[in-house]
């Protein structure tokens, strides 16, 4: 797979899959504009180099219709701004006035296209509609580590029409440290998992755990693992697949269970002992929990639960995880050399359930250790507690980290090869 640098692309056309897909508010503002300076590094080089540069994105879910809300024309303004110079912007990705644009550019010159997504082509991988992209197209370069694990037209079909190919600075620099934590990972490698999606994340707990010196669960992944050990979780969220017609669920719980069983005999090498004085296994539940009745309890009347001492109250949910833990994650990851986070520890968006987050992100950034991130709400954590920028690397990409670590399929960068 080459890399930007080893590709000709002065005075070529090229075109560049980034990952636009910023959140807009109704007034059509862009809230958030990370993932737009994310991709500079890249486009910046490209003009320099007297490329004529095509830009192309999806954002949000339009379902292959066009919505108004959903349009670029807001990125392309801010991405002006953000590289001074004009950006181009086209109101479809494929068609005539797309390609009188096309010709029309010099080198240096920046185009971006309309969603793709509002092509329903694009999500079937479509091979006509990829053909339309790849008109008058030179180079194809893959910047959109957001969608690398997606087999979308822009992703895979388009790419494998075009011999000269390769990724952007962005994803160079999120494969460089994914593949550090996943492959030569400088030891004691603490593993951090929490947030709600516990499907996006028992492949990675199963592939980094033999790596890792120890996985820490929290968030809504430590209440499917409660759950699969028997103890009470009340109303506390467990998630559980929507699955079609014909299709049998999956209970997260059970597959916690299993996961929890197959690594439980083995003892961290990491020299903490348990507050009773067993010794740390490779995986580790939360001891206590923070539960309420509701996402808008005030503290006063939120209530610690401690696994074994005192149950659950019916009708409340564990919503973070309770100070006993908080202390022994600290510990835990005192001693990491490498830590991989993904997902929050609790619903930190509300005061009464940050602590557990706020915790770990505090410790993570104030100790040496190589820190990766994973993205998507991990990211939102950091923002919150002012912690941005005290990481060794976040990743731009929840899913596709995801994917990455769980050695998956990467569609978008089989592509490349
Ligand atoms: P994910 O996208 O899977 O990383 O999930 C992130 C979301 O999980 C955040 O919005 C958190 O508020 C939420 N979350 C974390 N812990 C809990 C919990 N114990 N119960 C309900 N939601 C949670």
């Amino acid at each position: 797979m080459k890399s930007l640098k080893q590709l000709e692309v002065a005075h070529k056309t090229v075109f560049v899959r980034v990952d636009f897909n910023v959140p807009v508010n109704n007034e059509g503002h862009i809230v958030e504009d990370a993932r737009i300076r994310a991709a500079l590094n890249t486009i910046e080089y490209l003009v320099q180099e007297g490329a004529k540069v095509v830009l192309a994105s999806h954002m949000g879910r339009p379902k292959g219709q066009v919505v108004e809300k959903l349009r670029m024309r807001p990125v392309a303004t801010r991405l002006s701004e953000l590289i001074g110079q004009p950006v181009q912007y086209v109101e479809d990705c494929i068609g005539e006035a797309v390609e009188a644009a096309k010709v029309a550019m010099q080198p240096g010159d920046v185009l971006l296209l309309e969603n793709v997504r509002f092509h329903e082509a694009e999500k079937k991988n479509n091979e006509e509609f990829a053909a339309e992209l790849a008109k008058g197209i030179d180079v194809y370069v893959q910047e959109a580590f957001g969608a690398i694990h997606r087999k979308h037209a822009t992703t895979f079909a388009l790419p494998g029409m075009i011999t000269e190919k390769g990724h952007g600075f962005l994803i160079g620099e999120e494969l460089a440290a994914l593949g550090k934590v996943k492959n030569n990972p400088e030891q004691p490698l603490v593993v951090l998992v929490g947030g709600m999606k516990v499907s996006d994340k028992v492949d990675v707990i199963r592939n980094l755990a033999p790596l890792g010196d120890c996985v820490l669960i929290g968030g809504g992944v430590a209440n499917a693992f409660m759950k699969g050990l028997d103890v009470p979780v009340a109303s506390s969220l467990v998630e559980s697949d929507s699955v079609a017609e014909g299709q049998e669920s999956i209970d997260y719980s059970q597959v916690a269970r299993s996961i929890y069983d197959q690594f439980v005999s083995e003892e961290s090498s990491i020299a903490v002992t348990m507050p009773d004085g067993s010794p740390l296994k490779k995986i580790v539940v939360p001891l206590d929990f923070i539960a309420a009745p509701s996402l808008d309890t005030p503290v006063g009347e939120c209530v610690t639960v401690t696994v074994g001492e005192n149950e659950i109250p019916e009708g409340y949910m564990f919503l973070d995880i309770g100070p006993k833990t908080r202390e022994l994650y600290a510990q835990v990851l005192g001693h990491a050399k490498t830590v991989f986070w993904n997902g929050p520890m609790g619903v930190f968006e509300k005061a009464p359930f940050e602590a557990g987050s706020k915790d770990v992100a505090t410790v993570i950034a104030e100790s040496s250790a190589f820190a990766v991130l994973g993205g998507g709400d991990t990211e939102s954590v950091v923002e919150t507690f002012g912690l941005g920028g005290r990481y060794a690397h976040v990743s731009t990409g929840g899913g596709a980290s995801l994917t990455f670590l769980a050695d998956e399929e990467l569609p978008g960068l089989d592509a490349l090869e």
